[in-house]
């Protein structure tokens, strides 16, 4: 693989952001999870933060401008230079066209659209079973991939919090930007042949694995 820029695409809780985690780690390139910044900005209580997590909360986008600059700020760091794997961006057309001239700008720098594949019954259980460590941010499932102690971090001990937008208003707001503003950016690249369909089901680990075998193959 000539590239390590790595984009991962799907509707709310396919999975990007437990497999970009564990691609991150295997493959030693950052990951960047433009949700993450943003809730770490709400959690610093930024302007922007603040701003966004008003519309987070509620299962709305984040204007493309405010996304943009986030993501062009983040990309232009140092340990960003040998790749990154994006997580939760680009989430429209807007978003698209600007990470293709970014990434036009930076030398031999392809991308690989991962378009993670889930049927909506699994996408609701994913979301509402959802609980993430408030420390490290590592991804748990009280249906399909509980921590051994409820509430508790296997990792680190930490309390496991549930987001404020996995419930039952936001997660139907958060599917209908999906199907509205980031369905259309996946048939765009669908009609370029630049996307790559991985099937989500499955255990995580199982799921990385077929990450993992085609990203070699590629
Ligand atoms: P995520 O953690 O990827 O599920 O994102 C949580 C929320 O952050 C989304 O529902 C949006 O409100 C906001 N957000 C994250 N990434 C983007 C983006 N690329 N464009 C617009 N809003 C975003």
């Amino acid at each position: 693989m000539s590239s390590h820029m790595l984009i991962f695409l799907g509707p709310p809780g396919a999975g990007k952001g437990t497999q970009a985690r564990a691609v991150s780690k295997e493959l030693g390139v950052p990951h960047i999870s433009t949700g993450d910044i943003l809730r770490e900005a709400g959690r610093k209580k930024t302007g922007l933060g603040l701003a966004a997590k008003t519309r987070m909360d509620k299962g709305d986008l984040v204007p493309d401008d405010v996304m943009c600059r986030i993501v062009e700020e983040r990309l232009s760091e140092l340990d960003c230079r040998e790749g990154a794997i994006l997580d939760g961006f680009p989430r429209t057309l807007g978003q698209a066209q600007f990470l293709d001239q970014l990434l036009q700008q930076r030398e031999g720098d392809g991308a690989l659209l991962l378009n993670l594949q889930l049927e909506p019954t699994q996408v609701i259980k994913r979301l509402t079973g959802r609980r993430v460590c408030s420390e490290c941010g590592e991804i748990y499932n009280i249906y399909l991939n509980p921590p051994h102690q409820d509430g508790v971090c296997n990792k680190d001990g930490s309390e496991l919090f549930q987001r404020p937008d996995d419930n039952e208003d936001a997660i139907r707001q958060r599917l209908l930007a999906y199907e509205r503003e980031t369905v259309p950016l996946i048939d765009y690249y669908r009609r370029k042949n630049a996307l790559h369909d991985i099937d989500g089901n499955g255990e995580p680990e199982a799921i990385t694995e077929r990450l993992l075998n085609f990203l070699k193959r590629t």
